[in-house]
């Protein structure tokens, strides 16, 4: 099956050659573009055609609309696939897109829009029964004795958020109520810099919860299905350094009810493609904090578990196949876990750019690595740190770290500082052995805690 003749792929890194291998297999031809620096991204040596969209900066090159426009033009490509970070949560991005005549592979423009503020996701999700974090349903506005109030009614601690925050960023956490004003204050004020939108909200701080996240993809003929849940509480900062699926102690009822939640509130949205709906989930409940509506850096142990290929499905969806399977055609099976590999200091967490001297990639069963380097890239300073991910699946989730365990140790990556002296601990960590820890649990360990 053939959706599109030509797809244009918008992003770098592992995600733009995840998504030209995708197209590859299907037959559909590809246009790589890519900044000044990145002439020698893998992606760009396989793609079909390549054009350079600008200087390294993201803001003239990845994010730059109106260059990426014109290389669909030139290259008379069909559609664009966006992959994750840069433009793929850019409303405005999307329906230029469709106004210029092409398909944006992803969901509509109005779905990514009405999801991206999370104040009017949150209500949309409401509205269509999915359970939300108490809270304040809707912005703060400037009545400071009714934030007051409103903090005591929900209980402290509260999180003060910025609805067009992202990345873990554009959040505080309030403790006790001298502090809640100029905590509010605060985060507008970043939130207006961050993200030129000072709309904040207040929600319940969970002091114990896990992320964990359920994957869907739609069709645009009205079906909508559920990949079943990701474990995404090993973080730091707010940033996801390890993720598994499915989750350790949930069960098969306890995912059949919230995916069911998750696939009706798509249908009742409109929602087309794959996306993700994101949960802290605390005793045995499920609390909705935001929708991301592109793939996720994390798909890989989805599909490992499904064996499906989410890349190719949301490809089929855009060209409006309808999904070629049902709910009851979907079996986890095993387990995977994926390690984010990231070129930066494993102590101090800093960024280090430079020439990867030599990269072995592991293998074996159940092994997969999804990664653009190779012997003598060089990590250009200008993007996100993260230079590859390193899966393992097995029948079990046993299994499945014993594997990963040797595929780090077999693992070789000289020239640039990495974290996998990192993800060689904590695989072997008592806590993380056990399964279901929290989204503290990494930063209080690092703290000596
Ligand atoms: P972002 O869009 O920046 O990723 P999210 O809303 O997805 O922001 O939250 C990111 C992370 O922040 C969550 O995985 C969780 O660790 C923490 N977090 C968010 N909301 C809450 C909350 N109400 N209570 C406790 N932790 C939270």
């Amino acid at each position: 099956m053939r959706a599109f003749r030509k797809v244009l792929i918008a992003n770098r890194g592992e995600i733009a050659l995840r998504i030209q291998r995708a197209c590859q297999a299907m037959g559909i031809r590809t246009v790589a573009v890519h900044s000044t620096v990145d002439r020698n991204l893998k992606h760009v040596g396989m793609a079909d055609e390549s054009v350079c969209i600008g200087p390294a900066p993201a803001a003239q090159s990845y994010l730059n609309v109106p260059a990426i426009i014109a290389a669909m033009e030139v290259t008379d490509a069909e559609a664009v696939h966006p992959g994750y970070g840069f433009l793929a949560e850019n409303a405005d991005f999307a329906e230029r897109v469709e106004e210029s005549g092409f398909t944006f592979i992803g969901p509509r423009a109005e779905t990514i829009r009405l999801m991206g503020d999370k104040v009017s996701a949150i209500n949309a999700m409401r509205q269509a029964g999915v359970p939300c974090v108490p809270g304040s349903n809707g912005p703060l506005d400037n009545d400071e004795a009714r934030s007051i109030r409103l903090a005591e009614e929900i209980g402290y601690p509260v999180l003060i958020k910025a609805a067009a925050g992202g990345g873990g960023r554009g959040m505080r956490v309030v403790e006790r109520p001298e502090d809640l004003v100029k905590s509010i204050s605060l985060t507008r004020q970043e939130a207006k810099s961050g993200f030129g939108d000072d709309t904040v909200y207040m929600e319940k701080y969970l002091t114990n919860p896990r992320h964990v996240e359920i994957q869907v993809l739609a069709d645009a003929h009205g079906n909508a299905v559920h990949l079943g849940e990701r474990d995404c509480s090993m973080q730091r900062r707010h940033q996801k350094v390890i993720e598994e699926a499915p989750a350790p102690g949930i069960t098969a009822e306890e995912r059949e009810r919230i995916g069911r939640t998750c696939t009706d509130a798509c249908k009742r949205i409109g929602y087309l493609g794959a996306g993700t709906f994101e949960f802290l989930y605390e005793d045995g409940e499920f609390y909705f904090i935001e929708m991301n509506t592109r793939i996720q850096v994390e798909h890989p142990v989805t599909e490992c578990v499904t064996g499906l290929d989410l890349i190719r499905a949301q490809i089929l969806a855009a060209a409006g196949e309808p999904l070629p399977f049902r709910q009851e055609d979907v079996h986890i099976q095993g387990h995977a876990i994926e390690c984010r590999i990231n070129a930066e200091d494993p102590e101090t967490f800093i960024p280090q750019p430079g020439r990867i001297d030599a990269f072995h990639a592991p293998g074996g069963p159940g092994i997969r690595v999804d990664s653009h380097i190779y012997d003598g890239y060089s990590v250009p300073p200008n993007y996100d740190s993260m230079i590859g991910k390193l899966i393992a699946h097995g029948e079990d989730r046993e299994t499945a770290i014993a594997r990963m365990r040797v595929a780090l140790d077999e693992m070789v990556l000289r020239g640039v500082k990495n974290n996998i002296p990192l993800h060689q601990r904590l695989l072997k960590d008592s806590g993380f052995v056990e399964g279901g820890t929290n989204i503290h649990y990494l930063e209080k360990l690092l703290k000596g805690g």
